[in-house]
């Protein structure tokens, strides 16, 4: 599931003609919101991105960790809230647009989510990628929709930045 997500660092240094997924994936969110409830997990964040996503809602940083983050194994996370759904992300809107579940910090969510569904471990093969289409279920990998094709340009540019998001969050100094 989504939340609860680790990108793998084992992952190799895929790049160029020989990755199955060369000729790019489809991918285009339906805004079911599955990927942002489930069993309990987290959503992780760094100090950077929690500043953006308080001055989203215009209040001052502490208050915004007190209110919305929690610490799990001294990393930054958003909470969640438990509905008859699952455990949904603080920021998880249900009630805004009928029949849809979306972020209603979209524009500022932190990168764990921006780079979904081209994380390392939905990456490392065709296999991995069905099996969390079919876990999470998320509705929007492999979308029948025209405008859902992702080029491999794009891919590895969001699988380097979610690989990113965890060195900084094992860097001790970031
Ligand atoms: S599970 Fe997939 S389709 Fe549903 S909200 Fe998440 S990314 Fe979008
Ligand atoms: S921050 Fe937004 S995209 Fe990320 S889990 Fe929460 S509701 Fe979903």
């Amino acid at each position: 599931m989504t939340k609860g997500g680790r990108v793998n660092e084992e992952t190799t240094e895929q790049a160029g003609k020989d990755l199955w997924y060369k000729d790019g994936l489809a991918f285009s969110c339906s805004m079911c919101g599955n990927c942002c409830t489930g069993p309990p997990g987290a959503v992780w964040f760094e100090e950077d991105e929690g500043r953006r996503m308080a001055a989203r809602l215009s209040m001052e940083y502490p208050s915004f960790l007190k209110t919305f983050a929690r610490r799990i194994n001294g990393r930054l996370s958003l909470r969640e809230r438990h509905t008859r759904f699952g455990y949904d992300c603080v920021f998880l809107d249900r009630e805004s647009k009928p029949g849809k579940a979306f972020c209603s910090l979209y524009e500022t969510r932190p990168s764990q989510c921006r780079t979904w569904p081209f994380w390392s471990e939905n990456l490392e093969s065709k296999d991995a990628w069905d099996e969390a289409r079919q876990r999470t279920p998320c509705p929007g990998m492999d979308s029948d929709k025209a405008q859902a094709f992702v080029p491999i340009e794009r891919i590895l540019a969001q699988l380097e930045e979610s690989r990113e998001a965890e060195r900084r969050a094992a860097d001790p100094d970031w």
